[in-house]
């Protein structure tokens, strides 16, 4: 059974207090009977203190917004998949478009983040999606199939069931239009198929495929209502804890 993910990218945003602020707040909302994974990815800076105060709590997780893909080494200012993993966090977002755009980030290269998180026990939420340029050509189908065929479909079977994909069309993230759940439900339905394809069937229907770009707590229902759509990557609606609960209540 594949499990419901709410995750939290908090980006380069909130201060060391108003990053506590926000996770005591969501702790105290969250029902009592939640039972979606909710997962915050703070700076790393507060990634020590925010998976501590997670610690008591099974369905509060964390994760890194990136780690290096390097081993270690002469690096300044990086961090490695080893260092997030010796403080016991389960996740690493890899592959944001945020990521990409500004700082290159090729396929080839998530690659090698992809494996450097697997070797050092670290899960990844994988995100991927197109521009509105590749959508209106047409050529969104093709374009998310080759993200995950040279970054993530080289692991094993065994290997990929440690992978949650994020689809977050890149029209959508931070822009306030939100793909609509019908088009979201396309993209996740075809993201399933080609898992299928590669891998197989089971895998395919273990597999989380978190919706992301402007998901609030006005979509998110509808959003989450659809098959395929198992949860969602939120961006600035996470950081505020009431909309950011309303969304995780929203299964
Ligand atoms: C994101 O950055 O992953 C994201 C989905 O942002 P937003 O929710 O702000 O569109």
């Amino acid at each position: 059974m594949r499990k419901n993910i709410v995750a939290a990218n908090w980006k380069m945003n909130l201060n060391r207090e108003e990053g506590i602020k926000l996770v005591e707040d969501v702790i105290s909302l969250l029902p009592s009977d939640n039972n979606v994974e909710v997962v915050f990815s703070p700076s790393f800076l507060y990634l020590y203190k925010v998976n501590k105060m997670c610690a008591d709590y099974n369905f509060l997780q964390t994760a890194s917004q990136n780690i290096n893909d390097n081993e270690s080494g002469a690096f300044t200012g990086e961090i490695s998949a080893k260092m997030v993993s010796s403080l016991n966090v389960k996740y690493t977002i890899l592959g944001h478009s945020e990521r990409r755009e500004y700082f290159n980030e090729s396929n080839k290269q998530l690659k090698e983040k992809v494996d450097l998180s697997l070797k050092n026990n670290l899960k990844i939420i994988f995100c991927c999606g197109e521009t509105l340029n590749q959508r209106d050509s047409g050529i969104h189908f093709d374009w998310i199939k080759q993200q995950l065929t040279e970054s993530v479909f080289h692991l094993s079977e065994e290997s990929f069931t440690k992978i949650v994909i994020a689809y977050e069309p890149i029209w959508a993230i931070g822009t306030g239009v939100t793909a609509s759940s019908d088009e979201a439900e396309e993209i996740h339905q075809f993201i399933r198929k080609v898992i299928s394809e590669k891998y197989n069937k089971n895998i395919a229907q273990n597999t989380s495929i978190l919706y992301g770009g402007s998901c609030n707590l006005t979509n998110a229902k509808e959003l989450f209502s659809k098959e395929n759509i198992d949860g969602g990557l939120i961006g600035g609606a996470s950081l505020n804890a009431e909309s950011f609960v309303e969304i995780i209540k929203s299964f």
